[in-house]
């Protein structure tokens, strides 16, 4: 279990090191921006909607290590999605970060299972996630997100 925890640490630390999909998309059809004031964190999400898929994703912003990679883990894991199915995955990981159980397959969303022991932390880890489904779902321009 240990091994585990030590994975899941590495899949955080690298994404805060080598964050993926991070800067403005210049193709973007659809953007939203996330705000959690009370850390102190901001993301923009910006897609590519083709048809009902997420042809393309990037992130920007600024804010805590569980901000910037809970943003950079949900776009890749988003990209070629439909809007259910990113929903789908949204539930999963909102379920992981909120009560710690992990799915029986190792997935990276598990990396965040320990932000449920702090849950101030759980807007940190929802804000790129929020901002994407509020991206998916209003077609217009930049709207602010709904919080957690
Ligand atoms: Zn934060």
């Amino acid at each position: 279990m240990s091994d585990l925890t030590d994975l899941y640490q590495q899949v955080i630390l690298d994404h805060n090191r080598r964050p993926r999909n991070r800067g403005v998309l210049p193709t973007a059809n659809r953007v939203a921006h996330g705000d959690n004031p009370t850390c102190g964190d901001q993301c923009s999400v910006y897609l590519r909607v083709d048809g009902d898929r997420i042809a393309e994703i990037s992130f920007d912003g600024q804010g805590c290590a569980i901000s910037q990679a809970s943003a950079s883990l949900m776009t890749t894991q988003l990209k070629g999605k439909s809007a259910p199915e990113a929903r789908a995955l949204y539930d999963s990981f909102h379920h992981i970060v909120t009560s710690g159980e992990t799915p029986d397959e190792i997935s990276d969303l598990a990396a965040f299972a320990g932000v449920h022991a702090f849950p101030a932390r759980i807007k940190c880890a929802t804000l790129g996630w929020h901002a994407a489904l509020e991206a998916l779902t209003s077609p217009a321009a930049v709207t602010p997100a709904s919080g957690a």
